[in-house]
């Protein structure tokens, strides 16, 4: 029986390093960058519709203020871009139910882009490579192949040159939600701002958490989190040092501002801590919600289909 819909679950991640090169002349900046996926999900459901009716998206969840419905979503331009390269008509409905922050530093966009790729590729039997994904979510941003694998990742130039990282073990986050997202250009922007007349070298991935992840020492690896986005982040949004004040206090391993904020990432050492970490946040009342999490986790991958 020919399949009607797929479903594709994918991942929000956090940045475990993130080092950002001088501002190079096209205005982007040259990356360095760990990621994680972690498990907090949004699905991603496409369906078959009538011959001629186009794509049409419907986003679904508790928090999905700002996120666009129409063309300028990442899922629908990943869909534009197949449909053109692999000559097929997506006529279809496509349903977003978003759980990943928006907004959050978490590249819920750019997560959607990947699911969507994985999605259209399963219902149109497209029988697209790996490569092949990776180049149509290179299109779409420089998290997007990364939200393609999952796992645990160097990312290089602009995030999207990937490397697996060796890491073992399993990792216990707790996250601090922000209800207002910050948005990256004016993060990148403030970086620069506050950086002015400095010198910046080229980054370089952290020996220190690449041995740490290999060891799967979590203590060690909360010892290295480091995000140089993280003062342009306090700076805008200075209750955010607050938020990373009351972590420390209540025993997290390590407190990091997750890419361009303003989701906080804790991490701690197994799920009893995370318990007590987000009891304590949510006490403290500078925390608008609090999510908790593990990772690695897979990538964008199909879970259902009928
Ligand atoms: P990153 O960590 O990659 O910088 P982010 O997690 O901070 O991204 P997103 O949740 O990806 O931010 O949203 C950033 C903006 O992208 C939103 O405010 C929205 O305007 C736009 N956007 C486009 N498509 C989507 C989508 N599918 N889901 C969420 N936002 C989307």
């Amino acid at each position: 029986m020919a399949t009607n819909s797929v479903t594709v679950r994918v991942p929000a991640k956090v940045n475990l390093q993130l080092s950002v090169g001088p501002r190079e002349n096209d205005g982007f900046h040259g990356l360095v960058t760990v990621f994680q996926a972690i498990s907090i999900y949004d699905d991603l459901t496409i369906t078959h519709a009538a011959p001629g009716s186009g794509l049409a998206l419907s986003i679904t969840g508790d928090h999905i203020a700002g996120v666009p419905a129409d063309e300028t979503n990442l899922a629908a331009k990943a869909a534009q871009i197949i449909a053109k390269e692999y000559d097929v008509e997506i006529d279809a409905t496509m349903q977003i139910l978003k759980t990943i922050p928006v907004a959050g530093g978490m590249a819920g966009g750019s997560a959607n882009a990947a699911a969507a790729i994985v999605a259209i590729d399963a219902l149109y039997s497209l029988g697209m490579t790996r490569e092949e994904m990776v180049k149509v979510a290179r299109q779409l941003g420089s998290d997007v192949p990364f939200m393609l694998n999952g796992g645990t990742a160097i990312g290089r130039g602009r995030g999207d040159e990937l490397t697996a990282a060796l890491s073992r073990g399993t990792y216990h986050w707790v996250l601090a939600l922000s209800s207002a997202g910050l948005s990256t250009p004016s993060v990148y922007a403030e970086c620069d701002r506050l950086r002015a007349g400095l010198i910046i070298a080229n980054p370089q991935a952290s020996d220190k958490l690449m041995q740490s992840l290999l060891a799967a020492d979590e203590i060690s690896v909360g010892k290295h989190l480091i995000n140089d986005l993280q003062s342009a982040a306090c700076s805008l949004r200075p209750a955010l040092r607050l938020i990373l004040d009351v972590g420390q206090e209540y025993g997290a391993l390590g407190g990091i501002v997750s890419g361009s904020g303003p989701t906080v990432a804790f991490l701690v050492s197994d799920e009893e801590a995370g318990l007590d970490l987000a009891v304590a946040l949510t006490a403290s009342g500078v925390v608008g919600s609090v999510a908790r999490a593990t990772g690695p986790v897979p990538g964008a991958r199909v879970i259902e289909t009928r």
